[in-house]
């Protein structure tokens, strides 16, 4: 299988189309999924991005009354999602690697898992905190910023492993993306800062960028002149979230740090249900892509957070 950044070399400066997909939810079938992702593939998705989803704390009541802990999963199997995808769509995929609930020594095992499957792809991320967290906390013996998080993977791609003492010690071949953000990581203190700690991954050794959603393109776009004049030349991919309901402008912001144009809303505002928000959605994502395709991105990197309606309409009217 081939790598995000072979693909994004072979395309000759044509715009290419992927998506990202969540894992179904514990218990739900895979038939949903391929159900869902079967419609975008008429539009050769070059590889598919599948998210990774830390455990959450819950509370059931004991028969005493007191509340018991529990640790959950409520989407697990991202491996295995990115194993299945290939097999079903001879696709590429990208697994979503966390440093967040891992230590290195399981990253290590992980990422020999991915090789063996002919995995050459992953997104490297710290992930956020868990519930009851107030900040980010690393597993003890995990990595605290996902620029460490890379350099082990870039190390396995030389053929360091934790462990010394192997013998035959086989080079792994990831290509390795990371996350960044045209309106900032929500904990950076501003975005020089950020771009400083994405230039350090890059440095450490990842090829691509992929973004953060946005609703606005004049930020992308300062985004990107603000990387290059740091002196970070890898691929910038940007992310596309066409809106579907109305309770997303209030969701989206909160949950991703990002605005929102006043245009969008006014829009949305008008709107009396959201079948009239999605044709809204629809319309302003074709238009920022269309934009976005103009200035040459090497591909659209679209949000599918478990629908894949929406990008099927934006998809037909670009690709
Ligand atoms: P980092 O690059 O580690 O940055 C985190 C913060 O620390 C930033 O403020 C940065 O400026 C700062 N920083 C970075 N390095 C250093 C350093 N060495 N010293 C001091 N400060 C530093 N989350 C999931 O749980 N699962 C997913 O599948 C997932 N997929 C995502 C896909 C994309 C495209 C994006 C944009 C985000 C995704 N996330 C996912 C969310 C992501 O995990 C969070 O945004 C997280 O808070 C930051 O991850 P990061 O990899 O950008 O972190």
């Amino acid at each position: 299988m081939a790598k995000v950044t072979d693909h994004l070399k072979n395309a000759n400066d044509k715009t290419l189309f992927s998506i990202e997909i969540l894992p179904p939810s514990t218990g739900e079938s895979i038939q949903n999924l391929f159900d869902n992702v079967t419609p975008l593939m008429e539009f050769k998705p070059k590889f598919i991005d599948v998210t990774y989803h830390r455990e959450e704390f819950v509370y059931k009541k004991m028969a005493n009354g007191l509340l018991e802990q529990k640790s959950i999963k409520k989407r697990p199997g991202t491996v295995s999602i990115c194993a299945a995808l290939m097999h079903r769509f001879d696709v590429d995929t990208v697994p979503h690697i966390i440093c967040g609930g891992f230590t290195k020594e399981e990253t290590e095992y992980a990422l020999i898992d991915l090789n063996f499957l002919g995995i050459d792809n992953v997104l490297a991320l710290r992930g956020d905190s868990i519930k009851g967290q107030k900040s980010f906390e690393p597993d003890p013996g995990g990595h605290k910023f996902a620029d460490d998080l890379v350099s082990q993977i870039n190390s396995m791609n030389k053929g360091v492993y934790l462990s010394d003492e192997l013998l035959n010690p086989t080079p792994t071949k990831f290509c390795i993306g990371v996350a960044g953000y045209p309106e900032k990581h929500f904990e950076a203190p501003n975005l020089k800062t950020d771009l400083k700690f994405l230039k350090q991954k890059i440095e450490r050794g990842a090829d691509y960028i992929v973004t953060q959603m946005f609703f606005d393109n004049k930020k992308f776009f300062e985004f990107v002149e603000k990387c290059r004049a740091e002196g970070i030349t890898a691929p910038i991919i940007p992310g596309i979230k066409p809106i579907t309901m109305k309770s997303q402008i209030y969701n989206l912001p909160r949950n991703f740090f990002i605005d929102m144009p006043d245009d969008l809303i006014d829009a949305i505002d008008k709107c009396k249900n959201d079948d009239e928000v999605k044709i809204v959605g629809v319309e302003w994502a074709i238009a920022q892509s269309k934009e976005l395709m103009k200035s040459k991105v090497p591909c659209l990197h679209f949000y599918s957070m478990g629908k894949s309606m929406a990008i099927h309409q934006v998809a037909s009217k670009l690709f």
